[in-house]
């Protein structure tokens, strides 16, 4: 299959699929990979929108904040707020910021990198630092998931 870029989820014509034309002309669903980024697919097309969407991270080596989340259990701290606030270090002060939902987590070397946010600056933070910081994430949970998504072995 070609790769099929995700593409902006708003102001869209309810009834247009990313990967078929649609022929019973019934309402679409999106999936969104960042905020207000993803896939639309109608309902026959939801397995083929969850293949191009692995296939996109695999081949760009990212992953979405919306596609981590549904990768991890309902009640994971991630999971839990509209935002997933973070402890980062901001000049050797700890100070509270969201993981930017707009942006992927990226993978590079081997390293999970996270961009976080206080609506003004972004900062892009390592899983490593970010589960030092924050105890409650476990580092290797999370690198075991998105390697596991990325098919990284
Ligand atoms: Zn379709």
């Amino acid at each position: 299959m070609n790769e099929i870029d995700p593409k902006y989820l708003c102001m869209l014509n309810r009834k247009q699929c990313d990967f078929c034309y649609n022929k019973s002309n019934e309402y679409t669903t999106t999936i969104p990979l960042t905020l207000n980024h993803g896939y639309q697919v109608c309902q026959h097309c939801t397995n083929v929108g969850k293949h191009a969407m692995q296939q996109y991270s695999i081949n760009k080596h990212v992953i979405g904040l919306f596609q981590l989340n549904r990768l991890l259990s309902s009640s994971h701290y991630f999971n839990n707020n509209t935002f997933t606030y973070v402890s980062i270090n901001v000049n050797n002060v700890h100070e509270r910021w969201i993981i930017d939902p707009t942006k992927f987590i990226k993978l590079r070397k081997k390293k999970i990198f996270f961009y976080c946010t206080n609506h003004i600056d972004v900062k892009k933070v390592s899983l490593n630092e970010l589960s030092i910081l924050n105890t409650y994430i476990n580092e290797d949970e999370i690198k075991d998931i998105i390697y596991n998504y990325l098919q990284i072995l």
